[in-house]
């Protein structure tokens, strides 16, 4: 991909995601380190280049497979809900998709680990972030029920597709003092959660209505 790509034009351009990062401002996004990685990452090269004029929209756009790249207020409230647990270093995605999430979280903590069912997904994601230079990212392809135990536990775990209830296995590689940042619940009646693993337990927390596509068994 040549610089000129990455870097975008007119409605890509580095002023339309300065535009997008000041509303999600004002949509109460306040730490400025989310803001900023949001403001330098282009969104435009994970979505197909026929929707690369919409990709600085508040909006999920379709990836192929049935799957979205998430709207840039979810990517960022949630990036924002993971980093408020403090110390983050080490975290596992569940539901690569496009990647775009991957990245964010990449130029914000040290190590990231990411998993997606979806094969093919997955290659491009692997490929997107090689060429924005991001070499901290370990890419499975798998079932995210079962998390990544080999590199467990996790400061945090954010997942991108809804279950009903949080994986067990997923709260388990959590450190403690480590968050899980999830939607959960049925198509329509989804909430994000950050459940919060403590020397007892764990503690959840709701934080507001969300729509994700739901979490599916196995993998193709
Ligand atoms: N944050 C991503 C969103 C991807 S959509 C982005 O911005 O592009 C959610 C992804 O979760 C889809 O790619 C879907 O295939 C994946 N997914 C759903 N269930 C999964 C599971 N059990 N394990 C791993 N990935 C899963």
């Amino acid at each position: 991909m040549t610089n000129h790509r990455l870097q975008g034009i007119g409605m890509t351009s580095r002023r339309t995601r300065e535009r997008m990062a000041a509303r999600l401002r004002d949509q109460g996004i306040h730490d400025q380190r989310v803001l900023s990685v949001m403001a330098d990452t282009p969104r435009h090269i994970f979505v197909d280049e026929a929707l690369e004029s919409r990709a600085y929209e508040d909006t999920a756009l379709p990836i192929g497979h049935n799957q979205t790249i998430s709207q840039p207020y979810i990517v960022a409230k949630m990036t924002e809900l993971l980093l408020e647990q403090g110390n983050v270093r080490k975290v596992l995605e569940i539901g690569t998709g496009s990647g775009y999430q991957t990245a964010i979280l990449a130029k914000l903590v040290d190590q990231v680990y990411t998993v997606e069912r979806l094969d093919p997904l997955l290659r491009k994601a692997k490929d997107l972030l090689w060429e924005l230079n991001i070499k901290s990212v370990g890419f499975r392809h798998g079932d995210g029920a079962l998390g990544w135990p080999e590199h467990a536990p996790y400061d945090a775990i954010l997942a991108a597709a809804a279950p009903l209830q949080p994986p067990p296995e997923l709260l388990k590689q959590l450190s403690i003092g480590g968050v899980l940042v999830i939607p959960l619940g049925l198509d329509g009646q989804q909430a994000l959660h950050r459940i919060t693993r403590d020397a007892e337990g764990y503690v959840d927390e709701t934080i507001e209505p969300v729509y994700f596509v739901p979490f599916l068994p196995g993998v193709s």
